[in-house]
């Protein structure tokens, strides 16, 4: 197998939460260029129908189906979209996730459960109902989308729910990837560092010195810059690897 043939996703189906927009949108166009059939699953209809349109538009395989994954019937409709639209399960990437913004004070009850409820136990929920799909064609690969807030803690914005739930996020990689390696099954994570997408205004100047200057690369990254991790992870090319967290941040972290 040459090194390029190893990240080849020719024949895989790929599921993709939050794959209509930001880093889930760039990751679902990855997958589909590595060759995989991609399902969409999000809330949005429109941003559903616009994101398939454009794939298919390029000669690429992709559908979508409208769930809210926080829900277990959203759940159970993604994994009964996979199995009738795409034919199986190979890789799913939990993707789909939210952040506020707010001194911990602030934070009411119900703002705390949806960051907890999406970030961390609706990513558990996927996982678990690909299961069965991933069993049946002999293993797969999950991808987690973590974050460097699992590691440090943001400035100048406080936002202590999204940090403990991507905490959470990479130890539930690593403990899902010791208890599924025995099915064949990898289950890996990235954690980016400031992305320009709907979630993280990496343009507003009040963020620039801590978010921007403070990073050795200087810069925002871009979706497709992540995406190009999932893809490795998802692929034979990571097929030693499982329980990883790989940092994607331009080099935040390093200070
Ligand atoms: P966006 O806000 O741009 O996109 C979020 C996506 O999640 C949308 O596609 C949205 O679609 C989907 N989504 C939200 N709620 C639900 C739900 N209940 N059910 C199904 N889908 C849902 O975010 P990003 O692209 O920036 O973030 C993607 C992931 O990357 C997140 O996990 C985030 O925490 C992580 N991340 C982002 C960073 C950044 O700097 N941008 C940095 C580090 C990590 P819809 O509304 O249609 O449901």
């Amino acid at each position: 197998m040459s090194v390029l043939s190893k990240f080849e996703l020719s024949g895989k189906c790929a599921v993709v939460t939050g794959g209509n927009r930001g880093i889930g949108r760039a990751t679902a166009q990855a997958l589909a260029e590595a060759g995989a059939h991609v399902l969409v699953a999000a809330r949005d209809a429109a941003f559903n129908r616009s994101t398939v349109a454009d794939l298919e538009a390029q000669g690429l395989r992709a559908a979508a189906v409208e769930v809210d994954i926080t829900a277990p019937e959203g759940v159970a409709a993604m994994v009964s979209a996979a199995r009738e639209v795409l034919g199986g399960l190979d890789v799913l990437v939990n993707n789909a996730g939210v952040c506020f913004h707010r001194p911990s004070v602030e934070v009411p009850e119900d703002e705390w459960d949806s960051v907890f409820d999406l970030n961390v136990k609706a990513m558990f929920r996927c996982s678990v109902a690909a299961l069965p799909l991933m069993r049946a064609r002999g293993g797969g690969s999950i991808v987690n989308i973590g974050s460097i807030s699992g590691h440090i803690v943001n400035r100048p914005q406080w936002q202590a729910s999204y940090n403990a739930s991507k905490a959470a996020v990479h130890q539930l990689t690593r403990s899902l990837a010791a208890e599924w390696a025995g099915d064949n099954i990898r289950v890996n994570a990235v954690a980016p560092g400031y992305i320009r997408t709907d979630m993280a205004p990496v343009d507003r100047p009040e963020f620039r010195r801590m978010w921007i200057d403070d990073a050795p690369q200087q810069r925002a990254g871009e979706p497709d810059e992540v995406a190009t991790g999932v893809v490795f992870l998802a692929s034979p090319a990571a097929s030693f690897v499982t329980g990883s967290v790989l940092v994607m941040d331009g080099g935040y972290t390093v200070y």
